[in-house]
């Protein structure tokens, strides 16, 4: 039986039961009492984005029709205050054992989207530096999910530094990678930690277009 990994309390719920009759290695990473304070994304919400939402189309995704882009994106969680403290541990304290915490679930979902290649949303070299790890790829790399690191980001000021306006200023552009002798795919599902504005996938969005990527999509764990 394993413990809770976020308030380290002995799990005993039907999932870790199920888990060591069927001797399964993905035993359960939450208690159901923290798992149950995380809230998913449910079908109520905005179509395209998932945003927490009285209307189809959110404000947010209105806005980007006006500019011609197309949303189009999937998440798990909403940023509740659970979530924010989640990233807190995870993502600012530097608790890398919380990659796993919903690796499972990330798994399961991803397996919709067959034919996508998964390409995260990269940290420029500073602020990998200062954390020491990515914190998308390493939920990637915890659930066994192949990616391929196709962009290249060019920013010099941490994202939790800039205020909301300074995010959403256009400044955070995108390099092209070079893939010797190697073809864009198809179809590409962007992945992020948070969908905040979708700025930063849109930018990525951009780049990806001009390099012939016919379809694609976005993925995070919290919107
Ligand atoms: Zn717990
Ligand atoms: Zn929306």
């Amino acid at each position: 039986m394993s413990n809770c990994l976020l308030c380290d309390e002995k799990i005993f719920n039907q999932e870790s039961l199920r888990s060591l009759i069927l001797m399964k290695k993905d035993n359960p990473t939450m208690c159901d009492n923290c798992k149950n304070k995380f809230d998913p994304i449910s079908e109520a919400g905005c179509k395209t984005c998932c945003k927490k939402s009285t209307e189809t189309f959110c404000e947010d995704c209105q806005e980007w029709k006006r500019k011609g882009k197309k949303v189009n994106h999937r998440a798990l969680y909403y940023y509740n205050e659970e979530m924010k403290e989640y990233f807190q541990r995870y993502k600012f304290q530097g608790d890398q054992l919380l990659a796993c915490l919903f690796a499972e679930e990330m798994k399961a979902e991803l397996k919709k989207y067959e034919g996508y290649t998964i390409v995260p949303i990269p940290l420029s070299d500073k602020r990998n530096e200062k954390r020491g790890f990515n914190q998308v790829t390493a939920i990637l790399e915890s659930a066994g999910i192949p990616y391929q690191d196709l962009l290249i980001k060019k920013d010099t000021k941490a994202q939790s530094q800039k205020n909301k306006k300074e995010r959403l200023k256009a400044e955070q552009a995108f390099e092209r990678k070079e893939l010797e002798n190697k073809s864009w795919p198809e179809k590409i599902m962007i992945m992020d930690d948070i969908y905040t504005t979708g700025a930063t996938i849109e930018r990525a969005k951009e780049m990806l277009h001009v390099n012939g990527v016919k379809e694609i999509r976005s993925f995070s764990l919290a919107r």
